[in-house]
C-alpha cells in the first residue's frame, strides 16, 4: 500500500519538533528564544538553522571566538578603565554564570567609550591563543551610547584564590535562571588588573544570535584563580565554549 505523503513531509524532523516548542506555549515564543546548547542536535553546528535570527552564526564573517596568531604589532589606545564599586547579581542563565552589574562606569578606547554591563565565563576560553586555549575565560560585556559592544576577554590560569572573584565564585546559583543578590559591592578594575596590553580584533557575539560588529579587546596577561574556583565553576558548566571561527580577512593588531 501506498503511503499518502504527510503535508509537512517537507519538514525535516528536527524542525518540527523545534517548531512543536515554541509554538506549543500558550504565546508562540519569538524565535530569539529558540533553545540552543554547546553539544548534540541544538549544538554549534546547527546555531544558524534554529532560528531565522541566527542567520549570522552560519554566515557571517567575522565571527568569534578565533585563534590568536600573527597578531600585527602597532600603537592601539589605551584602555582607560574608569570602573566604580557597585552592586551586583550572581545569575545561572542557562548557558554561564553572569554577573550584572548596576552602576560599574565605563571603559574609553580612544574617543570611544562603553558602559560596563556584566561579565561573565567559558571554561575553557572561547578564544586561542597560538592555538592554546587557557582553562577559563571572563567576558567583560560593554555598550556605547550608540549601542556598540565592546567585549574584553580576560584568561585565567590555575594558581593562587583569586580573592577578588571569591564572592562569585563561592556563591553561584545552581539552577538555571535563579539569581542572587551579591553580598556588598564589587569593583571590576581589581579582577582586570594593571597589565592592560591587549590583542585587538572585530568579531561577534559567541553565542546566538551570534551578531557581528562587536569590538574584541583580549588581554594579554592572564589572571589566576584556584583549582577549587574553577572547579566550583565547572560543576556548573563545563565546555560552554563555541569552537574556534575563520578569521577570513581579518586581521589581528596587538598593543605594545
Ligand atoms: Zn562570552
Amino acid at each position: 500500500m501506498k503511503i499518502v505523503k504527510s503535508r509537512f513531509a517537507f519538514v525535516s524532523g528536527r524542525t518540527l519538533v523545534l517548531v512543536l516548542m515554541l509554538c506549543g506555549l500558550a504565546v508562540c515564543e519569538h524565535q530569539d528564544h529558540a533553545h540552543w546548547t554547546y553539544t548534540g542536535e541544538a549544538g554549534p553546528e546547527s546555531w544558524g538553522d534554529l532560528s531565522a535570527d541566527f542567520q549570522a552564526c552560519k554566515m557571517g564573517k567575522n565571527q568569534s571566538p578565533i585563534n590568536i596568531t600573527g597578531a600585527k604589532t602597532t600603537n592601539l589606545d589605551p584602555l582607560e578603565l574608569d570602573y566604580q564599586d557597585t552592586p551586583y547579581e550572581v545569575a545561572n542563565n542557562g548557558h554561564s554564570i553572569q554577573v550584572n552589574l548596576q552602576d560599574a562606569g565605563k571603559l574609553t578606547i580612544g574617543d570611544d567609550s562603553y558602559q560596563l554591563l556584566q561579565f561573565h565565563f567559558h571554561n575553557p576560553s572561547e578564544e586561542a591563543v597560538d592555538g592554546e586555549r587557557y582553562p577559563l575565560v571572563a567576558h567583560f560585556v560593554h555598550k556605547s551610547a550608540s549601542g556598540d559592544l565592546a567585549v574584553v576577554a580576560l584568561f585565567f590560569v590555575a594558581g593562587q584564590e583569586n580573592s577578588q572573584l571569591k564572592p562569585v565564585f563561592s556563591n553561584m546559583p545552581g539552577k538555571e535562571k535563579e539569581a542572587f543578590e551579591g553580598d556588598g559591592q564589587i569593583n571590576p578594575s581589581s579582577i582586570l588588573g594593571s597589565d592592560l596590553s591587549y590583542y585587538a580584533y572585530n568579531g561577534s557575539l559567541t553565542t546566538p544570535p551570534c551578531s557581528e560588529g562587536v569590538r574584541w579587546i583580549v588581554l594579554k596577561k592572564p589572571t589566576e584563580l584556584s583549582i577549587a574556583q574553577l572547579s566550583a565553576f565547572k560543576e556548573l558548566y563545563s565546555g560552554n565554549a563555541r569552537p574556534l571561527q575563520p578569521l577570513n580577512s581579518r586581521i589581528i593588531l596587538k598593543s605594545r
